[in-house]
């Protein structure tokens, strides 16, 4: 039996070595600056838990590697997972509700699911809502209503998920909770990120770029501050609260992500910004906190847009279909990162070939052509008769809106009848794009509080966003704007949670 325990251990960083020391106070002969709170990282997590721990009064200093603060946050198409009919659902005509996106959630999350964390996440979403709102942030209230990676215009909402797709959808009623802040195309990352260091520098705090923090300062069991590099010197920060680690996930760390989640390592594209190196994450560990969930990430190969590769099927190197073709982008790279030595093929016919507008976005090249479904199957060299029988099956159930064997949406079952047929390639290495970013990071409590494997909280220490193991959790789950969302709302109670912790101040 794997049990879900074991599973949770095996993927724990507590054995490892951290590779990184905490320095005793003791050996500090000068404190460079003091603040109350101090934020390790400036993007979305640590930025909103800047601005948190600002409005509940308290001093904060934000130390940011880059030369600019925004993370990967930044680059990010910028959806934000929210529901239970936020304003923006509500005037695109949509009624949600906190629990059906509870049960969605919760599934989405997988078998190593937070609970607490999904529970307070589903609670608070529409205050969350307000939140953004109040930092300037914009959600054009327009639905985009079709299948894409990002809503391409200015519209706020889509459906980011597996929500419409089987199994979820006999689990929750689907809504869009895709929110997109308002800007020309798909970089929703820009404004959102924007807005939010706006806020900050305007209550107050003080982000200092170029400071790269490399170890914990510890007196006794307390987190009391951080090292940095900083023009070339090592300097020493006080934070009298807390220290709130928000450096991002470590898929750019190679070595880490060959030890911890060998499935991501077979990706081709990393989606992250350079400082994505897990560095909070081995200093949160060298501190006493634990990393979990650490083999988890996110695998995306974008089949679609266009709609016509959702009619599509998708096969195997048997023939056979193994997924229902109108799920999400991660849970198709998911399934296939599952198996990556298999061969995987795109499966299409004339009526959907001929009414392409564009080339698929996954970068798939055409692996082989047929006059015929049979002639299509040798040119692949799969086992004679399967694709056949897999294609006859297919379209017979099809004709009548039905697909017993995958279970995709009636909306795109059209019969792939008409002769001649192509096949794209989605084979691992054969040039289709599979982008991955890590989910797992230091186990906290949902105030952010960083707890080690006994479950005891590190006095001092804070952590949120990909340098923690937040809502995303499963690769075959996760939904555009849970990690976004995760960030900017963990960080926000971080934030919170750092300033009302009072150290005796010396
Ligand atoms: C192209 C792209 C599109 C995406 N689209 C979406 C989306 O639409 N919705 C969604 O939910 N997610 C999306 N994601 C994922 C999402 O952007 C990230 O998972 C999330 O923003 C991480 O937030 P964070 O605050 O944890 O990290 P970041 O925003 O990356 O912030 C971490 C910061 O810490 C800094 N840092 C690192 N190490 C140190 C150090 N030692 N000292 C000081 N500073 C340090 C970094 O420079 C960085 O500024 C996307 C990601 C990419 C790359």
């Amino acid at each position: 039996m794997h049990s879900l325990v074991e599973k949770t251990l095996d993927n724990t960083m507590s054995n490892v070595p951290p590779q990184k020391n905490t320095i005793d106070s003791s050996a500090v002969k000068h404190w460079h600056a003091e603040t109350e709170v101090l934020i390790v990282g400036g993007g979305g997590a640590g930025i909103s838990a800047a601005i948190e721990a600002a409005d509940a009064g308290a001093k904060v200093m934000v130390l940011e590697a880059a030369s600019e603060p925004g993370g990967s946050t930044a680059l990010a198409g910028g959806l934000i997972y929210m529901g239970g009919g936020t304003p923006t659902q509500t005037a695109c005509g949509f009624e949600d509700d906190t629990e059906e996106m509870y049960s969605y959630l919760l599934r989405a999350s997988g078998p190593n699911a937070d609970i607490e964390k999904v529970r307070l996440y589903c609670d608070r979403s529409l205050e969350h809502y307000d939140w953004l709102i109040r930092q300037g942030i914009v959600f054009k209230p327009e639905y985009y209503p079709n299948k894409h990676v990002n809503t391409p215009n200015e519209a706020a909402l889509m459906i980011t998920g597996n929500e419409e797709a089987w199994p979820y959808n006999a689990h929750a009623k689907p809504a869009p909770r895709g929110h997109k802040p308002q800007i020309k195309g798909d970089h929703g990352g820009i404004p959102l990120m924007k807005h939010l260091i706006q806020s900050a520098r305007e209550k107050g705090v003080e982000i200092i770029c170029d400071a790269r923090a490399l170890n914990i300062i510890k007196d006794g069991a307390a987190v009391v501050g951080i090292a940095a590099r900083i023009d070339m010197q090592t300097k020493y920060f006080r934070a009298h609260n807390g220290v709130i680690l928000t450096t991002g996930g470590f898929i750019m760390n190679s070595e880490m992500v060959e030890s911890y989640a060998p499935r991501l390592a077979r990706g081709n594209h990393r989606n992250g910004n350079p400082n994505d190196t897990g560095d909070g994450i081995r200093m949160g560990i060298s501190a006493g906190g634990i990393g979990i969930n650490m083999d988890e990430g996110f695998i995306c190969t974008p089949f679609y847009p266009p709609r016509q590769f959702i009619e599509s099927i998708i096969v195997n190197e048997s023939g056979a279909r193994f997924i229902n073709e109108d799920v999400y982008h991660g849970r198709l790279g998911s399934a296939i990162l599952d198996r990556p030595d298999g061969r995987y093929y795109l499966i299409i016919d004339s009526r959907h070939f001929e009414t392409l507008n564009r080339p698929p976005m996954g970068g798939y090249p055409v692996a082989g052509t047929g006059d015929s479904i049979e002639e299509l199957e040798q040119e692949l060299l799969l086992p004679s008769g399967t694709l056949v029988d897999t294609l006859a099956s297919y379209n017979r159930y099809a004709t009548d809106g039905q697909d017993p064997t995958c279970h995709k949406h009636s909306k795109y079952l059209i019969p792939l009848d008409q002769p001649p047929y192509a096949a794209f390639d989605l084979t691992v290495g054969n040039g289709a794009i599979y982008a991955t970013m890590t989910f797992g990071g230091l186990d906290t409590l949902p105030t952010g509080e960083v707890i080690t494997a006994d479950k005891a909280v590190v006095p001092g220490l804070y952590a949120a966003g990909r340098s923690s193991a937040g809502l995303p959790r499963c690769a075959e789950g996760y939904a555009s704007g849970m990690s976004i969302g995760d960030a900017t709302f963990f960080g926000r109670l971080a934030g919170f949670s750092a300033t009302k912790r009072h150290l005796n101040r010396t």
